[in-house]
């Protein structure tokens, strides 16, 4: 017997880095799942990769924003005709913003705010009729910048933090039924450093070396960034039955990183 046997998983920003390693680990583990991101063409290659490995039935893949309410709203109606339930949410869906306060406009801001809360807040709210039925579970993908703020990224931090806040409320309010936890990312290789690898002004520095001075820079103590399928681990840990007495709590996903206690 598989964790996830019977079980649906729904996945935002599941085409690539953790939310895809999410959704292929949640597929391994008997769930059938439902994922989301905004490009679809990505989304299709994705659906079809998991669709040939896992069976056809076990996968719904819709182009969705995440900060569009309707759409999410859709979205879980169509989970709730297909599947008839949704066990866990995973809101993974979101980027970080590289800015000072200096940089920082008001715009800026509240875009980044607007990211990191509704995030959140959108897709709870669509699924949390299926959530309640199901007795089931919320993981949220967050960042050790809620707890540990760095001043280069100084309004995705603060968006970070606001979001624990949040969760930590909603595990009341939703307890008994939901539980609600988050995994706390520190550096995952995933797209958003593929994307910052890929600008670097050296060119001629490999991706081992790369990654390797950027983990000798920060300090991480396991000496390396950490893979999309170990952060995957935490999420579907946590949102599985063997997590059944846990809420309003956070998982480090970070090589060690963290230094407050
Ligand atoms: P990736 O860029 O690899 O993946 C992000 C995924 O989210 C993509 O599928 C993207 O697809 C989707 N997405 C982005 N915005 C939206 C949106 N508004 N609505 C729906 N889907 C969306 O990044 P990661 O795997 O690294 O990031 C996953 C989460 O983890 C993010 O929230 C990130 O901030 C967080 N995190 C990551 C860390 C890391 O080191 N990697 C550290 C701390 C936190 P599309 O663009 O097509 O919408």
């Amino acid at each position: 017997m598989k964790p996830y046997d019977g079980q649906v998983a729904v996945v935002t920003g599941a085409s690539s880095g953790i939310g895809l390693a999410t959704a292929r680990l949640l597929l391994e583990q008997g769930a059938r799942v439902a994922i989301c991101a905004r490009g679809e063409g990505r989304l299709l290659e994705v659906a079809a990769v998991m669709r040939r490995d896992h069976g056809e039935g076990r996968v719904l893949a819709r182009a969705v924003n995440v900060l569009d309410p309707a759409a999410v709203g859709a979205f879980a109606a169509e989970v709730g005709a297909e599947y008839g339930r949704c066990d866990l949410l995973v809101n993974n869906a979101g980027q970080g913003r590289v800015s000072t306060f200096a940089d920082t406009s008001d715009a800026d801001w509240r875009a980044e705010v607007d990211l990191k809360l509704f995030s959140q807040i959108h897709p709870v709210r669509a699924f949390l009729p299926l959530l309640k039925g199901a007795q089931g579970a919320l993981v949220a993908g967050n960042s050790l910048l809620a707890y540990q703020p760095q001043p280069h990224m100084v309004c995705t931090s603060s968006a970070r933090a606001a979001v624990q806040n949040l969760l930590k409320s909603l595990s009341v309010e939703l307890a008994p039924e939901v539980r609600v936890n988050s995994v706390l990312m520190g550096l995952i290789g995933s797209g958003q450093w593929t994307r910052r690898f890929a600008e670097r002004p050296d060119k001629s520095v490999s991706r081992e070396d790369w990654y390797a001075d950027l983990a000798r820079r920060k300090g991480i103590p396991l000496g390396r960034l950490g893979d999309p399928a170990e952060a995957a681990a935490a999420i579907a840990f946590l949102g599985s039955r063997a997590a059944s007495y846990i809420t309003g709590a956070q998982l480090e996903v970070s090589g060690g990183l963290s230094r407050h206690i």
